[in-house]
């Protein structure tokens, strides 16, 4: 089922491994020049298949999506801008950012003042070549540091962009892992962008190795849930998803979207729109055991594609977990968005949280208390003392009492750890140990 050889010892691995995998596989995404449509995304999506059995789906140009279309193909093999003595001052070949992503062929001479026209840099980051698009608008440019704009002098230049604008088809990878219910949680994140690094490498090598540990476990311990991973190109992606996919979003019971995963900063949470679902509270209670500091902020019609989960006629319960949030690094958008930016060590932290809140969604049952008049004599079992020798003992049997008390067929165990204050992994082992002591029973969901 998964095609590398690393995957099949993924569970020896310690997980600073995992981050250097993730980066590894980041660093061979890197060069490749994405867009929204085009073989940039083809020839990702292909590398990603090396690692998860991810399925490639193409929707024509022209296609009708809710309010959209699909828009024309775009493919660029080279562009730059020479100056009158032939020396390439702009190249595309240096980096992909110079180009105006989706920018329109041309091949012309002009004066300094009408090419400046069709030039974009950041004079308050002028060593940084911002990334820019213009999807939605034929046109064409080139971004470039501040400090090369300067460095122009006047005179005759010559402009190539060899792209080309066509009908197409606009690109996107899927992966299923069924579990045994149809009930789904959404894994998705955009895979549009050029040569950047946080936003949103970090994102697509998350989800692949998110995949990779799911498959991994599933060989062995099926899933409560299905999973249902994206790769899509940011907002027409999502969109175009939902328009052609309605009675399958209307499964999706949680979901989140991966973005900004691998920078430096604290993790930070945006809730969904609906701010209590069960995916918010999951996640609320991940980082809260985390021991590290993080943020929750609430839902805002801007940022990544839980806008179009959370679209009114959706309402999905979809929240976004990333480190530093959309636009809130001064790299944001710019070359300095690079391999350096995101760590192994991000990308692995990142992950380990991730993981956990699946682990709790799988886990998150409501039991009844077998036993429910007065307390059941729990010395008599054993059970003062089953978890003997841990630090935590007193913790555990405190635990127990929290969830048999609470075990009444109304109460999830992240009720219950949520009212308690005691952490879910604690609450789900003694609800096991319960359990296999006959004093618990699961309710069936
Ligand atoms: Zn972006």
């Amino acid at each position: 089922m998964i095609v590398d050889n690393t995957s099949a010892k993924l569970d020896q691995l310690n997980s600073q491994e995992l981050g250097k995998f993730m980066h590894a596989l980041l660093t061979e995404l890197y060069p490749i020049c994405r867009s929204i449509t085009g073989d940039g995304v083809r020839q990702s999506l292909r590398l990603l298949q090396a690692q998860i059995p991810l399925t490639l789906h193409e929707v024509p140009t022209g296609t009708p999506v809710f309010d959209w279309t699909v828009p024309k193909e775009w493919n660029i093999r080279d562009a730059y801008v020479k100056n009158a003595r032939g020396e390439k001052v702009i190249d595309f070949q240096q980096s992909n950012l110079h180009i105006l992503n989706y920018s329109v062929p041309i091949h012309q001479h002009m004066s300094l003042r009408e090419l400046k026209q069709h030039l974009y840099s950041l004079p308050d980051q002028p060593q940084s070549i911002p990334y820019r698009t213009a999807y939605y608008a034929e046109n064409w440019g080139f971004c470039l540091t501040h400090e090369r704009l300067l460095a122009l002098e006047e005179g005759d230049y010559e402009v190539y962009i060899d792209s080309t604008l066509a009908d197409g088809h606009l690109t996107y990878g899927e992966l299923i892992v069924p579990g045994t219910s149809a009930e789904t949680i959404l894994i998705s994140c955009h895979c549009c962008h050029p040569s950047l690094c946080n936003d949103n490498l970090s994102g697509m090598v998350l989800s692949t190795y998110l995949a990779k540990m799911l498959l991994e476990q599933q060989a062995t311990q099926p899933s409560h849930y299905t999973y249902r991973f994206l790769f899509i190109p940011g907002t027409i992606g999502s969109i175009t998803w939902l328009a052609l996919h309605e009675a399958e979003a209307s499964k999706i019971k949680h979901g989140l979207v991966v973005a900004c995963v691998g920078d430096a900063g604290a993790l930070t949470y945006k809730k969904s729109r609906r701010g209590d679902a069960e995916i918010d509270r999951a996640v609320a209670q991940v980082l809260a055991h985390s021991n590290q500091p993080y943020a929750m902020v609430d839902f805002t019609p801007f940022g990544y594609d839980e806008r179009q989960y959370c679209s009114p006629g959706f309402n999905l319960a979809v929240g976004s977990l990333s480190r530093t949030p959309y636009a809130r690094f001064p790299q944001y958008h710019t070359s300095d968005d690079n391999l350096s930016f995101v760590t192994a060590t991000a990308l692995d932290d990142s992950l380990a949280i991730y993981w956990a809140v699946l682990a709790l969604l799988e886990q998150n049952r409501t039991y009844i208390n077998l036993s429910p008049k007065g307390e059941p004599q729990l010395g008599r079992r054993g059970l003062y003392g089953a978890f003997g020798g841990k630090k935590d003992t007193k913790a555990s049997e405190m635990a127990m009492l929290w969830v048999l008390n609470f075990s009444d067929g109304q109460h999830s165990l992240l009720d219950i750890a949520e009212r308690s204050g005691y952490s879910f992994q604690l609450l789900a082992e003694v609800a096991r140990t319960l359990q296999s002591h006959s004093l618990l029973q699961e309710e069936t969901r």
